[in-house]
């Protein structure tokens, strides 16, 4: 079976024979990503860390996939856009007349968490059960290899693409530091007709094609209160007591207050769809709340404020001002409806933002992408993955997006291995995605077979 997707055919047999140099690289292609993992590439300006001990490391692992890149022949630049935090770029140059592609992926990781909750050294890149191990295994370091390794068996098979191949590795991510990572990037120059990120869409099925991610909002929802002796809290409320003249709990007005949203939220389950996300998907997380009386943290006194951090997701198709807006309509109305609210207002603080991303599913990069795994996995365990789906993350599509360049996800691994303790990735999936980034850049690019016309498969 030959399959056209616009672009060039890609012959049965030559697919086998990039399945056969796969096999071959196999214990490289696994030890490779053991070596990434084994450099402790944390996010240096993660919460609760000492970024002056961590940076650095970022580097580490761009100078390391760099040294893949030279190795195929690639033109090979380290740029840093913020001191001792190089991204990698190898450019693979066409040959002319293709489409050029990106292969995307970040190199920074969170950091560990809890040690006492791993089996295992978080770093030891170690490999059991069919997996690699690690922090940073599934998010996203066997993505970043798959993609390096694709651009190898193309170079080892004699496999010309037509257009340029980009292949980046970018610090920042985990910390939504695009600007010194992947925008730095296309700042920089790198653009091309499309691009492909390899977190890990292992969500229903292994290897998702995700066209679209999430869109994600922070806000601080503060609610006053007035301080008053605790013996005082049944008078500040309660008919025939003397109310606010005395005393309000911001904790009840509070928990008013997370009720009203927590309505919303419902809400959001029937008004806020998208096909590519179950039902409910769209969301506001109350993550963090503080409260209390000044700085007592005991209940001795009636709170004067309750703090609660909230994260929106919010669907693609959607204008972050727009929800916003929804947002605090929602709260003023919650707010107008109580005497002392309206009175003291809650104040909303918006301090985060990362846009949603979306291409169409016909799309032709993920019509692209959705065939090259469907025709490189026929009669395999992979051959029912490959599915359209939503990503239940941000991710950098948005920004590649925002740059005008047509941007999905696809990548080896389990999102909800990420970020946890024994985060892995199973060897079959990593290995599957290399062969789909290499006819994903075939078919893409366009390309040359070794012997044969330009364009067409032997
Ligand atoms: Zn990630």
């Amino acid at each position: 079976m030959n399959v056209t997707v616009d672009g060039p055919e890609i012959a049965p047999a030559l697919i086998d024979s990039i399945g056969a140099a796969i096999e071959g690289l196999q214990d490289e292609i696994v030890g490779s990503l053991g070596e990434a993992i084994r450099i402790r590439s944390i996010n240096p300006s993660s919460l609760g860390e000492v970024y002056d001990d961590l940076v650095g490391a970022e580097g580490d692992v761009s100078r390391y996939l760099a040294g893949h890149y030279r190795q195929i022949g690639a033109e090979v630049e380290l740029l840093a856009f913020e001191a001792g935090r190089e991204n990698a770029v190898g450019v693979m140059r066409g040959t002319g007349n293709g489409r050029s592609l990106i292969f995307n992926g970040h190199i920074a990781v969170v950091p560990p968490g809890n040690l006492e909750a791993w089996s295992n050294d978080p770093f030891s890149g170690h490999v059991a059960e069919g997996r690699v191990w690690g922090r940073g295994a599934a998010d996203m370091k066997a993505g970043v290899i798959a993609q390096t390794f694709a651009a190898r068996v193309l170079h080892e098979l004699g496999i010309e693409l037509n257009g340029d191949l980009i292949l980046e590795a970018v610090v920042g991510e985990e910390r939504g530091e695009h600007k010194i990572g992947t925008t730095a990037l296309i700042e920089h120059g790198f653009r091309a007709d499309g691009a492909v990120v390899a977190e890990p869409t292992s969500v229903t099925g292994p290897l998702g094609v995700m066209p679209v991610s999430s869109g994600i909002l922070g806000f601080r929802l503060s609610v006053p209160g007035k301080t008053t002796h605790a013996g005082m809290r049944g008078a500040s409320f309660r008919a025939g007591g003397d109310g606010a003249d005395i005393g309000v709990s911001a904790i009840d007005k509070g928990v008013y207050m997370f009720g009203a949203i927590r309505q919303l939220e419902d809400e959001w389950g029937i008004t806020k769809r998208h096909p590519l996300y179950p039902p409910g998907f769209f969301s506001m997380l109350p993550g963090y709340i503080t409260g209390g009386a000044g700085t007592s943290t005991t209940a001795a006194g009636l709170a004067d404020h309750m703090d609660t951090v909230y994260s929106v997701w919010f669907p693609p198709g959607e204008e972050a001002q727009d929800v916003r807006d929804e947002i605090d309509g929602h709260i003023a109305r919650a707010a107008a409806v109580d005497s002392w609210l309206r009175e003291h207002p809650p104040t909303v603080d918006w301090h985060w933002e990362w846009p949603p991303g979306e291409i169409d599913s016909d799309h032709p990069l993920c019509a692209t992408v959705l065939a090259a795994h469907a025709i490189g996995h026929v009669g395999t365990p992979m051959a029912d993955g490959g599915q359209l789906g939503g990503a239940p993350y941000v991710a950098y599509p948005a920004w590649i997006l925002k740059a005008g360049i047509p941007a999905l996800l696809y990548g080896p691994g389990e999102p909800v291995h990420a970020h946890a303790a024994d985060e892995s990735v199973g060897i079959d999936e990593l290995l599957a995605a290399v062969r789909t980034y290499a006819l994903t850049a075939m078919s893409w690019c366009g390309y040359r077979a070794p012997g044969a016309a330009r364009g067409a498969g032997s």
